[in-house]
């Protein structure tokens, strides 16, 4: 077992764009904070004796959870599972929520790395998104981070935001990088069905997210990262060297995890499983000392296409190897014969026995990718 994952599924106000499970209610808050202690004990045992590496507080907006709240999870974690004296334990937190006197709280914990979700520096984004905090805010929170002491700090950044032009992408992408952080992870904005965004862009209240203007300001951003010491290490994420996300990367080699709290999802290597996406039924199901959980064991087919889908993803590429051990050389050669044409144009590159995207062909992962599913 190689990471712990907890859902806080509470935020102060709902973004636009966002379709994670959350609620801006907090009345059950506490009832879902123990009934998530109570899911730990209960599974203390999936894990084996395997040292936890990675804990990461995700959600939801794990930053709302006080000192006493957060020391219950660590020594609840701690007690239950062997972890490594190094574990990077990553906390994603809001801007807002990063005031010098939280900051020196969080420091009392063994939260080891922030994940701040930035998402941009512009008033105009943040209301457009509706987001909880303030550009002043987005600006002070990284540094005030840093002379807390905290070292390893990620940001998120979102790109192809409609109100967002190619020259304030450029402004945005420069402050962030300015910033005294080791990771930065980007992503395009995409329209989730039932978001408040989609329904806006319905009535024609917001414009339609224009596809080629993102896809500008991604390849602006991959030069950009490249040339400031943050190479891409994965399609949305890029870090100096040695800074890359530990949690994050072990979902990408398919190692196991044990997600905690609603909605949250696990592996174990071989099945994965997801905790009910409501806070009454999950808060029910471990009063009742149960788990409501759907479970899902992946068939040959769609273990090959998880192995292309998540390698391709990460720079180092999908191992032909790799592709031959677990599918043998029929499945091997097909793979092959389909990625020819991508290697002939460049999106694709075939060295050291892998198949990796060019950066060409970044901007094309999603169509190359479902070829290459070729069983
Ligand atoms: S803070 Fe995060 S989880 Fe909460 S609504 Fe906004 S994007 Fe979603």
């Amino acid at each position: 077992m190689s990471g712990i994952y907890l859902h806080i599924p509470f935020c102060k106000q709902a973004c636009h764009y966002c379709d994670f499970h959350f609620t801006t209610s907090h009345r059950g808050k506490e009832d879902v904070l123990s009934a998530m202690l109570n899911e730990i004990s209960m599974r203390s045992n999936e894990t084996g004796n395997e040292t936890i590496q990675t804990i990461y507080f995700g959600g939801g907006t794990p930053s709302l959870l006080s000192y006493d709240e957060l020391m219950a999870f660590f020594e609840k974690i701690y007690t239950t599972f062997n972890v490594s004296h190094d574990a990077e334990i990553t906390l994603e937190a809001n801007p807002d929520d990063l005031s010098k006197e939280q900051l020196k709280m969080f420091r009392r914990t063994p939260v080891n790395r922030f994940s701040i979700g930035i998402q941009s520096f512009r008033e105009e984004d943040l209301k457009m998104m509706n987001r909880a905090h303030s550009a002043e805010q987005a600006e002070r929170c990284a540094l005030d981070a840093a002379d807390a002491g905290f070292e390893n700090l990620s940001v998120d950044l979102i790109f192809g935001l409609p109100s967002l032009s190619f020259d304030a992408w450029k402004e945005n992408v420069k402050m962030a990088l300015a910033l005294p952080i080791t990771h930065i992870s980007c992503y395009g904005l995409t329209i989730e069905p039932k978001t408040a965004l989609a329904w806006q862009i319905n009535k024609g209240m917001v414009k339609i997210p224009d596809d080629e203007i993102a896809a500008v300001q991604y390849q602006w951003l991959l030069d950009m990262a490249e040339d400031t010491g943050f190479p891409w290490y994965e399609i949305s994420n890029f870090s100096k060297p040695g800074y890359e996300s530990k949690h994050n990367t072990s979902y990408w080699k398919g190692l196991p995890y044990l997600g905690i709290g609603p909605s949250a999802h696990s592996y174990d290597g071989k099945v994965r499983s997801w905790n009910v996406s409501s806070n009454a039924m999950y808060v029910q199901a471990l009063a009742e000392n149960r788990r409501e959980a759907e479970t899902e064991s992946l068939d040959v087919k769609e273990r090959f296409h998880e192995l292309v889908l998540t390698s391709l993803r990460v720079r180092n590429g999908l191992s032909t190897d790799d592709v031959r051990e677990k599918f043998g050389d029929a499945v091997l050669g097909n793979l092959l014969e389909t990625a020819g044409k991508y290697i002939e144009c460049e999106w694709l590159i075939h060295r050291d026995r892998h198949l990796k995207l060019s950066q060409q062909g970044l901007l094309f992962a999603d169509k190359i990718t479902s070829d290459l599913f070729v069983i």
